[in-house]
């Protein structure tokens, strides 16, 4: 594949960050934009150009950072991404990730930049209790999801009235894992994942189940757990000039109930993890697990890592080579080297 030029918005986020290193390796030229306001300055790889840039309130810099840069593409990944904070407050959702959204895809218009990436979500999709493809129906769960599916749409019609401008819709299911510079690491966490890794560094004294009365087997709710590198390696596969507006759902096509990854947490750790069930959180569907034929077909897309304990295994390791996460993180640069080969 030819080197290009690409734009990563929300490079020091989680996804973020693991994407643009990915890019990197493979030797693309890569621009982040960030406001840093949820993502880490740490986590931005120091062979990226970054700017640091609102979205929202630095339209002029952003414009003459686009000109500037002059990218083949952008992926977009800045966004609020929380479903629970999006349903206590909606406008933040709706009004951030759509209009910040537009501003961009109307500055690819104005600059032919012919190709936008964009990560969508799992949460566009209602309950279910079977996998979920690409053709399953549309009910998003959280005022999140209402945000990322008026994106989809938006898109959509921007790429059939300017046939040149291309997009590629990716679908989260629940990232998780680390590469072994760039992990999960959050001001106020809210993912299980995380969370239950904090217990097990006894940084938390237990996990909160949020619910166990789901029509599940063990009334847990069952998620899709995929790695954090397959989902950059989905975006990069995404850049071929021959994948032209395609929605994907992105997962690893198996589901483990919230029990389940505490269980498999304990294994990978060799700590015991307490925890106590607890009410349900609005917003949470019992079983969101993706049926991921189509990403496969398309894209030759098929998870490195395919069990819930190398996934967890990654994210623990990353933590003991960075207890501090990503304070203190420069200095863990000064070993990149060394800690790339471990
Ligand atoms: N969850 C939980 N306790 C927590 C955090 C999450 O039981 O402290 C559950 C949550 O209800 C969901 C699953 O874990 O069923 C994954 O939640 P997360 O917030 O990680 O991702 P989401 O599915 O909301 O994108």
């Amino acid at each position: 594949m030819e080197k290009m030029k690409v734009l990563v918005t929300g490079g020091a986020g989680y996804v973020g960050s693991v994407t643009v290193e990915k890019l990197i390796d493979k030797g693309h030229e890569v621009l982040v934009i960030d406001n840093l306001s949820l993502g880490n300055r740490n986590a931005i790889h120091p062979e990226a150009t970054f700017v640091k840039c609102c979205i929202k309130d630095e339209k002029e810099l952003l414009s003459s950072t686009i000109k500037d840069f002059k990218p083949q593409a952008i992926i977009h990944m800045a966004a609020n991404s929380l479903v629970g904070e999006s349903v206590t407050n909606p406008f933040k959702y709706i009004d951030d990730n759509v209009n910040n959204a537009l501003t961009l895809i109307k500055l690819c218009i104005d600059n032919n930049i012919p190709k936008f990436i964009l990560s969508s979500t799992a949460n566009i999709f209602g309950n279910s209790d079977t996998l979920i493809d690409e053709s399953h129906s549309i009910e998003p769960g959280s005022p999140y999801g209402e945000s990322k599916y008026i994106i989809e749409r938006y898109l959509k019609l921007i790429s059939k009235y300017y046939p040149w401008f291309k997009h590629v819709i990716i679908r989260y299911f629940n990232a998780a894992g680390a590469t072994k510079l760039f992990g999960e690491e959050r001001e106020n966490e809210t993912h299980l994942i995380p969370l239950v890794l904090d217990v097990a560094e006894g940084k938390r004294d237990k996990i909160q189940i949020y619910g166990d009365t789901y029509d599940t087997p063990d009334g847990t709710c069952i998620r899709d757990y995929v790695h954090v590198e397959d989902i950059a390696q989905a975006h990069i596969r995404s850049l071929q000039d021959k994948i032209r507006n395609r929605e994907y759902n992105l997962g690893s096509g198996k589901g483990y109930s919230v029990k389940e990854v505490i269980a498999a947490t304990e294994k990978v750790t060799g700590k015991t993890i307490p925890s106590e069930v607890t009410s349900k959180r609005e917003g949470d569907p019992a079983y969101l697990v993706c049926d991921n034929k189509k990403i496969n077909a398309e894209l030759y897309w098929i998870p490195k890592f395919d069990t819930l304990e190398s996934i967890i295994k990654s994210a623990w390791s990353w933590r003991l080579i960075y207890p501090q996460g990503y304070d203190n993180y420069t200095l863990s640069y000064a070993n990149r080297e060394i800690v790339q080969h471990m």
